[in-house]
């Protein structure tokens, strides 16, 4: 917080339609009068010393700041090219990654009253990437599962449970099955209940989580789920499928130090620079990071001026069925504030 009584958040505003849903964020913050200034940052590779990096600037910027608001960020196909989303994930230690799912008003789904939050772990499980030939034809692939995240994430899931006031945390496994590897992780998550004797624990297989799920999503929505990350990937995009798809879900990446919110679609080159984009994803993900700072009086104000024009749906974009363009619902949005 500097001495003018604002924040400084790091913004890295992507590509594709990135730049055009962050300018809505940046339009609708200055009109709800938010206490923050942005510093843009440009996340493009650079070569450094043969290898593809991640600009000094952008991760001084994030490390000075704390917090960061990010767009979509294209992965050019080919060989050499890490992900960078992998790769912030990494150099900042962002182990867990928090999606909520809630139904919005205005979107018909085949159900109207999800209220899902899962915690995903971030950084190893299935995706170690640790994978090698053992024979021509025979390939093994490294799940990695280790008591240090696993306490970190478990941890943190309890305590996120406390902060949003529910009281009941589910670890989803398949510890029948990867009995030491998560079998390690549900001991780990009873072992951290006992620190928290206000939440209520239990666990879950994940096969008979996604049929329950599907089945009826109401008995998840006093509970926060969390699991190992290739279980998380899945069933965090099946949870936002129930609410009506990833244009319309926010995430957070939550480190020890940073954390990053972003929008969980990608870069969608196919419509980026003409302004059809649906902002709501990248301006969810804001409101849980100004949730994250402490800021909730400004989170429900903005919060509330979406879902009310979401709700009346007459101007909305072209992926949830209107003919708003960007700038149109970001104005909408700004009228309803
Ligand atoms: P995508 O999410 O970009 O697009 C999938 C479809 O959804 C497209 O038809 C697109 O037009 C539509 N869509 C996505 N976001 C939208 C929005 N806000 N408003 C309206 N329509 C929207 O997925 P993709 O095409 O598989 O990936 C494109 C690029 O994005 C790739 O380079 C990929 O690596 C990258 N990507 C980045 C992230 C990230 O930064 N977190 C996540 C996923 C994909």
């Amino acid at each position: 917080k500097g001495n003018d009584g604002k924040y400084t958040v790091t913004l890295i505003e992507g590509d594709g339609i990135g730049p055009e849903i962050s300018q809505s964020v940046k339009d609708i913050y200055t009109a709800a009068g938010v206490p923050i200034k942005w510093e843009s940052v440009d996340v493009t590779p650079r070569l450094k010393d043969g290898k593809t990096v991640i600009p000094d600037e952008a991760i001084d910027s994030v490390t000075r700041n704390f917090v960061a608001l990010k767009g979509p960020l294209a992965t050019p196909v080919g060989k050499g090219h890490v992900s960078l989303n992998l790769t912030l994930r990494r150099t900042f230690n962002l182990f867990a990654n928090v999606r909520p799912c809630k139904s919005i008003a205005g979107y018909k789904t085949p159900y109207d009253n999800v209220d899902t939050v899962l915690i995903r772990e971030n950084t190893e499980g299935e995706y170690s990437g640790i994978e090698h030939v053992v024979v021509d034809g025979v390939v093994q692939s490294i799940k990695l599962i280790t008591r240090e995240a696993s306490e970190r994430v478990l941890r943190f899931a309890f305590q996120h449970a406390q902060e949003i006031g529910r009281n009941k945390v589910r670890a989803v496994h398949k510890a029948t099955i990867m009995k030491m590897s998560d079998g390690l992780f549900l001991n780990i998550a009873r072992e951290i209940a006992k620190d928290f004797p206000n939440v209520e624990f239990d666990a879950e297989l994940l096969d008979n989580t996604c049929l329950k799920m599907v089945t009826d999503p109401v008995p998840y929505n006093d509970k926060v789920l969390v699991m190992p990350n290739l279980y998380g990937d899945i069933l965090s995009d099946m949870c936002a499928g129930l609410i009506g798809g990833l244009g319309l879900t926010p995430s957070g990446n939550i480190g020890s130090e940073c954390s990053i919110f972003e929008a969980v679609h990608g870069s969608a080159p196919d419509i980026a620079g003409k302004g059809l984009a649906n902002p709501t994803a990248l301006l969810l993900s804001s409101i849980m990071m100004l949730q994250h700072m402490g800021l909730t009086d400004y989170a429900d104000k903005i919060q509330n001026a979406i879902f009310k024009v979401l709700a009346e749906g007459k101007t909305i974009t072209g992926d949830l069925g209107g003919k708003a363009s960007t700038s149109q619902y970001a104005e909408a949005v700004m009228k309803a504030l």
